[in-house]
């Protein structure tokens, strides 16, 4: 007898969903079927408010015409282009419009598909870079605890989220991870930027002092750690560890997945922290989630290194089949325009007093032990159930299904990261949901 499934079209058992718990979600799955703007629509007709953007990345709202459309008319005019000896006119259009918007060191941009591959082109690009300038001794990568990086080997083997690594047995040799900044016995309850812990920075002059700075190529942190649950980082943090790494010939790489395209209400994390990055990766929002992309941007320095030798040579063995894939391009290119006339990332930056205020009005909500907040992002941070962690923040995310809006959950936090095209209305539906949804958990 053939163990094939039965596949009809509402079986749910073919799919393996990723970071899903897949048991409890076929027994009672949450299925979305349309969106617009800031819902979604549920198979049972209910509109469900967006509190985080898809994830993460839907910053300006769902179903925009402009990029729909962009995409259609891309996919009946050059559907597909090869990526690597050939080109087509929107790629290159978009990496200028990309090297316009960016930080005004950046002047080259890498194509790829997602967040995780942006991560490990990253990752290659400095080790090939160090190599190219002679210094291949530099070999070590250093990442930090709490860090997501994505899901490919070099991204978890810098990352510092230990079910993602210990699953596999294998990760990157010589990395090692500065400590995280979170630090809620002094900075609980913060609004904004938290006070105390720039000195966390100097645990990267340990780990010069352990291994020598001759052998390190790049340090990779997010300017906010998002899916760890919004650890901001302490004031003058970022700048310090900007200043140990040009002190010691190691490149910064920012991974700006979730801090890219006005999050944080300016074009890039590295805007709103004033710290120039020497490599920076994006995805997400560079196309609002509706075209899997990413983009990796390095500086002319960068760049520059692997331009010698003879011209018909290639220089970086590296890339996709899909980088730069036109509808991916056309959808960006609408995306970039949609966030420049619309002013959203202004937007997003005039919002957060009020998403600020709104979310600390939880404080004295049951079980609630740190609320943190920045841009258009925030967490609120729950008391763990002994020997059931996990639970209660789940049993939010259920209970704020039921009531109509999508929130996410990591460990016993809950993020919150709207489209920036949210209301000040909606601010309030997710808030006051949450507040309900907090009375009735135990
Ligand atoms: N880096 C960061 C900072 C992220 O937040 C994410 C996704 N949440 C990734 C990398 C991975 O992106 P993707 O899921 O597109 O591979």
């Amino acid at each position: 007898m053939s163990n094939r499934l039965q596949a009809t079209p509402n079986d749910l058992r073919a799919f393996w969903m990723p970071f899903t718990a897949n048991r409890q979600f076929k027994k009672d799955p949450r299925m979305l079927v349309a969106a617009k703007d800031m819902h979604f629509t549920a198979a049972d007709g209910r509109q469900i408010l967006d509190g985080t953007a898809g994830l993460w990345c839907v910053n300006a709202g769902h179903c925009r015409p402009r990029i729909t459309e962009a995409i259609s008319q891309q996919a009946g005019e050059l559907d597909y282009a090869p990526a690597f000896q050939m080109g087509h006119p929107k790629a290159f259009e978009l990496a200028n419009r990309l090297i316009d918007i960016a930080p005004d060191n950046m002047g080259h941009v890498l194509f790829t598909n997602s967040g995780s591959e942006s991560v490990d082109t990253a990752l290659k690009v400095a080790l090939a870079y160090q190599r190219a300038k002679g210094e291949g001794s530099r070999f070590r990568l250093i990442g930090r605890e709490r860090g997501y990086h994505g899901v490919n080997f070099g991204g978890i083997s810098v990352g510092g989220i230990v079910p993602n690594r210990k699953m596999f047995g294998t990760l990157l040799t010589g990395v090692d991870h500065l400590p995280h900044t979170h630090l809620p016995e002094k900075n609980a309850f913060t609004r904004g930027v938290p006070e105390h812990g720039a000195d966390l920075a100097d645990e990267l002059n340990r780990i010069i002092a352990l291994h020598d700075a001759s052998t390190i190529a790049a340090v990779i942190v997010e300017p906010v750690a998002g899916s760890t649950g919004v650890l901001i980082p302490p004031q003058g943090y970022l700048k310090r560890l900007r200043e140990i790494c040009t002190q010691h010939g190691i490149l910064l790489i920012f991974d700006e997945v979730i801090t890219g395209f006005g999050r944080l209400g300016s074009a890039f994390g590295a805007d709103h922290f004033d710290v120039k990055p020497d490599i920076m990766i994006t995805a997400k929002g560079l196309t609002n989630g509706v075209v899997p992309m990413g983009a990796v941007f390095v500086t002319p320095e960068i760049h520059d290194a692997f331009m010698h030798g003879p011209e018909n040579l290639i220089e970086f063995f590296h890339g996709y089949t899909y980088s730069g894939n036109p509808l991916a391009a056309a959808a960006a290119l609408a995306t970039l325009e949609t966030y420049k006339e619309e002013q959203l990332f202004e937007r997003a930056n005039e919002l957060a007093p009020y998403w600020q205020d709104a979310l600390h009005s939880l404080k004295d909500c049951r079980n609630v032990i740190d609320i943190r907040n920045i841009g258009l992002v925030g967490a609120i941070e729950l008391e763990p159930i002994a020997g059931q962690p996990t639970k209660r923040a789940f049993d939010c995310f259920l209970r704020a299904w039921e009531k109509g809006c999508l929130i996410r959950t990591t460990g016993d936090i809950i993020a919150l990261s709207p489209p920036l095209i949210v209301e000040k209305g909606q601010i309030d539906q997710l808030v006051d949901t949450l507040r309900d949804v907090l009375q009735e958990v135990d």
